[in-house]
């Protein structure tokens, strides 16, 4: 087994073995770019150290060899005392990892070949002030000193000397800081700060191998399902120094905008510089294009080498160089990230240019990057003040009046105010504001904060962790840096998919793209926009390749007409529990507290022709496309009065002597109706089947409206669904009594409605006993929602908000089973049930209406398990559709 590879031995692909970084420099390397010399020790290496607590026996011999080599190309020793090889040590796991070891620069100086690198380089200065860098980069990320001292030792030698950038230190005060970093060292460590190169190096490369298991890199790990086993590979790279002059300088560059995905010249040069100065921003940078003033030459060349990566690659590519003394060296390159709109523009862009096809065109875009297309957001040009950002948590454009408790949040928009809830950070206490606001505010937290994940859920704008932002809550104020005070009452304006914030309120456009697919914008034409324009090329091939169908859920026209222009291919799930809501809720209370057969049949009476119309609007919008009605699914005590209000006005009527016998009558049937757990309780094919006459009457309302659509030429194709079925016999029994109804329909209006009928799967016992119930079921719908539910025994109205930070931020899963199907347990359900459904019934119609049917991934796992369609939010339509045409390009 070879551990250690030459950079002109590997190649891009081998990203497992060499990582991102190495096997990047690798490719660069045998195009014939320049790149410094080096070799990258593998992951298998890494493998190896981390499981037997030793690096293999091999590798210090292999390491010697591509060492030796090394120094003959480059014809000096590495820590040389005259004239020193220097060389990087640079972590490069196959993902890129933040909370890993990054890089250690200038291995190989020491006490004596600092003097080396001085006199061969005329420059004392540079030897000192690059010495002062390693002890620094080594001190911290090799031997765990704390950064700070460093810095503190660093400010102080300013201070003294007066000095207000590190540029203004001259080379004694240097020389006298690596005194004062050596001493830390001593301190800190209780050793002297390693003088061999060999050893420096090697403790360098143990230091990245320990970095991969320390507790930011597993968390990471753990969120994003990045398997802990892959280990990284470690790049010792001979060092260029972009710090010996004006001749000399670092840089980054994007070989297109990675904002607009335009063409053209697009990153930062900083003139006598080493790179973490430009990350640091510790002076500034100049654009890329002022190069071309400052050095000819070597801008002309970067030019050329961007043009050949771009087309190498085939795609927009991130490149870090530096210039030293007039000689350009390629020191990274990595396909680039994007913004979405960029992505779209460069996915058809480069079809245009002949460079990929369709099929990987779709590749290169999401339905992340998508939904992100499809917020409104502020208008560009508004000239309005910007007092700090954060964290882009949940994406969005929200502007209201601040308010710094939940309180006053639903006070304010009880009143009809739009408010922003800006809060040090949230917590549950602060649900009932968060709903209230338009936007949330916090100064502390990341993505996983409560606030963040909460607000995600409820599909609110949220910025958080704006760490400038100094939130008084006692004082109901925000102090921005600047000083500007936002009192409560004051607009604020922030923006969820950039992290801004604004005092004052910024104009709010909605989304072109959401123009585009409403049909008030074409894509066709002349000054169409130009990201609509690849949107629309990219849905197009999306389509024609999808296995997948897409419909929404919707339950009255005017989301089935919207969902229909988002391209729905008709109705996967109309909740009929929307329809009794309002001024029917009375009937349905009626219905609920009937004593007698007629009393019930008046109640139900009343309720069918209602039933019936919503149905009619609703298959005339869908006209010619599947419409799936599921029967009454909640709890009936949701359209009954709360409980404790109820007893508290029946208690005071009484204790006044004037109780009037419905509100008792209420009373008594609130409390025979409740339940502890009612998502357990009497719902779904329960009511069905103890409420006489509840579930024929929507099939009579469904049948009926059916009849009058074909009646007036229509094409209605109705669909009836039983919620919660846990075996099939509940199934007969509905089924049973829905065909009688039907028949006797079919009769009346002379008409063959070829109502379908099928069920839910929802409960684990459905998916376990799939092969029976599809003997009494003509499809499948999973309901992912309650199944995540049931499968994990999470209630799915209470734990995003209670215990899921804590989860989240434990790394026990990245997101929430919820929002992306929980693969290894829901998942397993759900490709079991598709296989002994379809093995009961070959042609048994499936699909899913949980919300993960608009969720990205798991649209990815329904094509793969072969499921028909998926059923979403109207708004999620675009996204399953572009999703289906990825999963199946
Ligand atoms: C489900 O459970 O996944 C579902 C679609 O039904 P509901 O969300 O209405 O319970
Ligand atoms: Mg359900």
């Amino acid at each position: 087994q070879k551990f250690v590879y030459d950079f002109t031995e590997g190649n891009k692909d081998l990203k497992d073995l060499l990582g991102g970084k190495g096997a990047n420099l690798a490719e660069m390397t045998n195009l014939g770019l320049p790149v410094p010399p080096g070799f990258t020790i593998t992951t298998e290496a890494c493998k190896v150290y981390l499981e037997s607590g030793t690096e293999p026996a091999a590798l210090r011999d292999e390491v010697s060899t591509h060492l030796d080599a090394l120094e003959r190309k480059m014809a000096k020793k590495l820590g040389q005392a005259d004239d020193p090889l220097l060389v990087s040590v640079r972590s490069g796991a196959k993902f890129s990892m933040p909370g890993m070891m990054d890089t250690v620069l200038n291995i190989g100086l020491s006490d004596e070949s600092v003097r080396g690198l001085a006199a061969q380089s005329g420059d004392e200065r540079f030897a000192w002030d690059s010495y002062r860098r390693l002890i620094q980069m080594f001190g911290k990320t090799v031997l765990a000193v704390d950064g700070d001292l460093f810095e503190e030792a660093l400010e102080e030698v300013k201070q003294v000397t007066g000095a207000t950038t590190d540029v203004d230190l001259g080379a004694p005060e240097l020389e006298q800081l690596v005194e004062r970093f050596k001493g830390i060292v001593v301190k800190e460590t209780g050793r002297d700060f390693p003088q061999d190169p060999r050893e420096q190096m090697d403790l360098a490369v143990r230091a990245v191998f320990d970095s991969w298991n320390g507790d930011r890199a597993r968390l990471y790990r753990r969120q994003e399902r990045i398997p802990h086993d892959l280990g990284t590979a470690v790049n010792i790279c001979s060092m260029v120094f972009g710090n010996l002059g004006p001749d000399s300088g670092t840089g980054v560059a994007f070989t297109r905008d990675p904002a607009s995905g335009h063409q053209g010249v697009y990153g930062d040069y900083l003139q006598n510089a080493q790179g973490e100065d430009v990350v640091a921003g510790i002076r500034n940078t100049v654009p890329l294009a002022d190069l071309e003033q400052l050095d000819k030459a070597s801008y002309d060349s970067l030019m050329q080498i961007m043009e050949t990566l771009e087309t190498h690659y085939k795609d927009l590519c991130d490149i870090e160089f530096t210039v030293e003394r007039g000689k350009l060296w390629m020191l990274q390159t990595r396909v680039g990230k994007r913004t979405a709109a960029a992505a779209f523009r460069i996915a058809t862009q480069l079809v245009d240019q002949g460079l990929i096809d369709e099929a990987e065109a779709l590749q290169r875009v999401n339905g992340a990057q998508l939904a992100q297309l499809m917020f409104p957001r502020f208008a560009a040009d508004a000239a309005i003040e910007r007092i700090g950002s954060g964290i882009a948590a949940s994406p969005g454009a929200a502007v209201g009046k601040a308010v710094f408790d939940s309180y006053t949040a639903i006070k304010w928009s009880r009143s009809g105010e739009q408010v922003i809830l800006i809060r040090r950070e949230t917590n549950p206490d602060d649900l009932d504001g968060m709903l209230a606001a338009e936007g949330i505010l916090t100064s502390r937290g990341g993505k996983t904060s409560h606030a963040a994940v909460v607000a995600r859920g409820m599909g609110k704008t949220c910025v958080c962790g704006a760490e400038e932002l100094e939130v008084d809550t006692k004082r109901r104020r925000m102090t921005a840096p600047g000083g500007t005070v936002v009192e409560e009452g004051d607009t604020v304006s922030i923006d969820g998919s950039s992290g801004k914030v604004y005092l004052g309120e910024v104009p709010v456009v909605p989304s072109p793209v959401v123009e585009y697919f409403e049909g008030r914008m074409h894509a066709g034409a002349d000054d169409a926009d130009e990201l609509v324009k690849a949107v629309h090329r990219v849905m197009a091939y999306a389509d024609r390749v999808r296995r997948l169908r897409v419909r929404a859920n919707a339950d009255n026209a005017e989301d089935a007409s919207r969902a229909r222009r988002f391209g729905a291919q008709g109705i996967g799930l109309c909740r009929t529990e929307h329809m009794f809501l309002g001024e029917r809720r009375e009937m349905v209370e009626r219905l609920i507290l009937a004593d007698t057969d007629s009393e019930r049949d008046s109640a139900l009476a009343g309720l069918l022709p209602q039933q019936k119309r919503d149905f009619v609007e609703l298959f005339e919008a869908m006209d010619g496309l599947p419409v799936t009605v599921r029967l009454l699914d909640p709890p009936l005590h949701e359209f009954l009065p709360d409980i404790t209000e109820l007893s508290v006005r029946v208690a005071l009527a009484e204790s006044r002597k004037d109780a009037n016998e419905n509100d008792l009558r209420l009373l008594q049937a609130v409390h025979r109706l409740h339940e502890q757990n009612p998502m357990l309780g009497l719902r779904g094919v329960r009511l069905g089947l103890v409420i006489p006459g509840l579930f024929t009457m929507q099939v009579r309302a469904i049948a009926e409206a059916a009849a009058e659509r074909k009646a007036a030429k229509g094409d209605p194709r109705a669909e009836i669904m039983i919620p919660l079925v846990g075996t099939v016999q509940e199934l007969e029994i509905v089924r049973e009594d829905a065909e009688k109804v039907i028949a006797e329909i079919e009769e009346t209006y002379g008409v063959d409605l070829k109502l379908s009928l099928g069920t839910m799967i929802e409960l684990p016992r459905a998916a376990l006993t799939a092969g029976q119930i599809a003997e009494s079921a003509d499809f499948f719908s999973f309901g992912t929602n309650d199944l995540t539910q049931t499968v994990w025994g999470f209630s799915r109205d209470d734990v995003e908000a209670s215990f899921f930070t804590a989860y989240l931020e434990k790394g026990i899963f990245g997101v929430s089973p919820f929002e992306t199907i929980d693969k290894d347990g829901v998942g397993a359900l759900v490709r079991d049930a598709v296989e002994a459904g379809r093995a009961t019934r070959p042609d048994l119609k499936l699909g899913v209406c949980g919300e993960h049917g608009g969720d990205p991934e798991s649209v990815h796992f329904f094509h793969e398990v072969g499921l028909d369609y998926v059923s979403c939010s109207p708004f999620r339509v675009p996204v399953a559709r572009l999703e289906a045409g990825r999963a199946a390009a």
